[in-house]
């Protein structure tokens, strides 16, 4: 998502004629994406915002922009008190209209320059298309409801209007994103009859969604993912854990039976699906029993991947601190990481003797529908899906020939 935004933010400035470097020294202005999900990331935001303070001094008229969710978070006042060359903040419910900090620091833009669009983290042929904002779930844990607000779906008509560009503009492969992606409805129209329409528009060769909650998935998605080969053979679908106490304190909705029976229904409609997920570890009152229900599902959900983190309290409610120390903390996530890897060992080397379909970026990597990263000797060519025949595995990367 905060790709995606800061992609957004980019084309604001290119279509003002400016260009994006990674080169600090060469900037006129620089834009801080900020996350606020962990306590990490928002000591991450707040030392980097630190280090432009050389920056700004060696360019007194470059402009510094800090935007997104621990701007939100913490507020205008606070950053420019704490960092008073910072030129604007623009928190994350505001993030949409970025074009507004940036007229108050540049004046009304001309006329606008027609920026092709460009893709600034994955893949060119990759575009992520963003269809709804907020979330309007109450995770316990989970600070996102409250700097991004709630949930607001994007009509179906900008939607395709974006897609359409961003196919046009080279794309192969789309990506929706929404916090609860498929809970996506909107002017009597649900998350799948949207897929539908995009699934129709010319030039698309894949179509990828991120993340999709366990509650909203129905039969329609099932039906409509056996059928239609070019939604991606992949889902991202967090669990969080794997103990129905924890699942309950957490307040997903959802047990560990349950999410185990959709992942069965979602099989049974594509046999071939990969499913990633994320898990938190060390929650409140979590006990070594939880803990070993979430290693136990590791296995028992065929995860190829997964995500976990160290829990991180977001609120200051009794009840919301670690119940763990630090060094019990990371001896769970050390054991979670090798039964995840252990694990995504296993799920890749199933792939072996098998063909998927990739999507090259260069001649020799691309991904495969399932999202696994795959390499060939040669012969890939860029933008073009082919069929690969997988004959080895490594680490996260599978390995094949060109059939
Ligand atoms: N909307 C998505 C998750 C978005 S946040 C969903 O519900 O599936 C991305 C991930 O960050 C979550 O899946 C969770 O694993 C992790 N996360 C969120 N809040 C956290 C916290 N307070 N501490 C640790 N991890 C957290
Ligand atoms: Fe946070 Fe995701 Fe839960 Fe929404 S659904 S509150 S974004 S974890």
């Amino acid at each position: 998502m905060n790709e995606a935004d800061s992609e957004n933010i980019a084309a604001t400035f290119r279509r003002r004629g400016y260009s994006v470097t990674d080169d600090i020294k060469k900037a006129d202005a620089v834009v801080v994406n900020t996350c606020t999900v962990r306590q990490r990331a928002e000591d991450k935001a707040i030392s980097q915002i630190g280090r432009l303070r050389l920056w700004k001094e060696n360019k007194p008229e470059g402009k510094l922009f800090v935007v997104g969710c621990a701007a939100q978070k913490l507020g205008t006042k606070y950053l420019k008190s704490r960092f008073p060359f910072i030129n604007e903040v623009v928190g994350a419910r505001a993030i949409e209209h970025f074009e507004d900090a940036l007229e108050a620091q540049y004046g009304p833009a001309e006329a606008a320059i027609e920026a092709s669009h460009r893709n600034l983290f994955r893949s060119p042929q990759t575009a992520y298309v963003t269809i709804m904002r907020g979330c309007s779930l109450k995770c316990s844990y989970c600070i996102v409801p409250a700097v991004r607000g709630p949930a607001s779906f994007i009509p179906a008509t900008e939607i395709l209007e974006d897609a359409r560009a961003k196919l046009a503009a080279g794309a192969k492969e789309l990506v929706l994103l929404g916090q609860t992606v498929n809970s996506w409805r909107r002017d009597g129209a649900t998350f799948s009859e949207l897929l539908r329409e995009v699934l129709r528009l010319p030039g698309l060769g894949r179509l990828r969604f991120m993340s999709p909650h366990p509650l909203y998935f129905d039969e329609d998605f099932t039906a409509l993912l056996a059928r239609e080969k070019k939604l991606a053979r992949h889902l991202h679908l967090p669990v969080q854990s794997g103990s129905d106490r924890i699942l309950k304190a957490m307040r997903r909705g959802y047990s560990r039976a349950q999410y185990l029976d959709l992942l069965a229904r979602l099989r049974a409609a594509a046999p071939d699906l990969a499913v990633s997920t994320d898990f938190i570890v060390g929650y409140p009152g979590e006990t070594e029993a939880d803990s070993r229900d979430t290693l136990s599902l590791v296995k028992e959900g065929r995860f190829s991947l997964a995500y976990c983190f160290k829990y991180s309290p977001r609120t200051d409610k009794p009840g919301m601190k670690a119940s763990i120390g630090e060094a019990e903390m990371e001896a769970r996530l050390e054991k979670l990481l090798a039964a995840v890897r252990e694990n995504s060992r296993v799920v890749l080397n199933e792939r072996i003797g098998k063909i998927e379909k990739v999507l090259f970026e260069t001649e020799t990597y691309g991904r495969a529908s399932g999202n696994f990263a795959v390499r060939v000797k040669a012969g890939g060519i860029p933008g073009k899906i082919s069929a690969v025949l997988v004959d080895g595995a490594e680490k996260n990367t599978l390995n094949g020939k060109l059939i």
